[in-house]
């Protein structure tokens, strides 16, 4: 994997769309269209309130942190975190690993802490792929950036406020993470919206009524659908 340079970086929340539907993260980042509906606005209000609590605070052991910039140059991802929670670590844990610290010093007082990424996200605890792969490009973004390890970090479900943890010292998400971020890159780069595919996942997806699976299939850009659309009205 290569190294990226800065104006190369791609956001990091775009993986989630890509691992849910290619097309949707095209439309987002090659054709710039974005559509809100009911789960988006449920979702972005949530994201709001994280951003409106105190930017930091301690509970007990645990230093949380808000709205910390996030990226990685191997990669190629920038992006925000809603919450990194730091842990205290205690006992065996503060043994240094082969090639990186055990932790991070925040302050000289209160010695190593290890970062735990947590992403909000709107409705029930559910198990969904491109988020666990967004919530680890998150841990592989900060053990760059902090040089220790960040082996696991957890979803939050706003609606009846779970937590699902999820590890990262499964060799296969971190490798689904890096093999999407890859993808990401190359989809932008070729600039091709990949054809639409309807499926049952599109009637909860908010670009449906730009996306239009069911008709504009094929690889066509939707740019151009709507201005064949639009020629086609004036034409009447
Ligand atoms: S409507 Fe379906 S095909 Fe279109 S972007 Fe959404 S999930 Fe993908």
């Amino acid at each position: 994997m290569g190294i990226y340079l800065e104006d190369d970086l791609l956001p990091l929340s775009v993986l989630a769309d890509l691992v849910f539907c290619e097309r949707r993260a095209a439309l987002h980042q090659i054709e710039t269209i974005w559509e809100d509906n009911l789960f988006t606005v449920e979702g972005t209000h949530l994201h709001k309130k994280v951003d409106d609590d105190l930017p930091v605070e301690s509970r007990g052991d645990v230093r949380i942190s808000r709205g910390l910039m996030l990226r990685s140059f191997r990669l190629g991802l920038v992006g925000k975190t809603d919450v990194v929670e730091f842990h205290r670590l205690t006992g065996e844990a503060i043994t240094p690993l082969v090639g990186m610290a055990a932790g991070v010093t925040l302050d000289e007082a209160t010695g190593l802490r290890r970062p735990f990424p947590v992403e909000y996200k709107r409705g029930r605890l559910r198990r969904e792929k491109g988020f666990e792969v967004q919530l680890c490009a998150q841990a592989l973004c900060l053990e760059e950036m902090l040089h220790c390890p960040v082996p696991e970090g957890a979803l939050f479900y706003g609606k009846n406020r779970r937590r699902q943890v999820v590890r990262f010292d499964d060799e296969l998400l971190r490798r689904e993470t890096e093999v999407a971020a890859k993808r990401l890159h190359e989809l932008v780069r070729s600039g091709i919206t990949p054809q639409a595919r309807y499926a049952k996942k599109c009637e909860s997806c908010s670009l449906i009524n730009l996306c239009v699976p069911k008709v504009a299939g094929a690889g066509k850009s939707v740019g151009r659908y709507l201005s064949r659309m639009l020629a086609e009205e004036v034409v009447k």
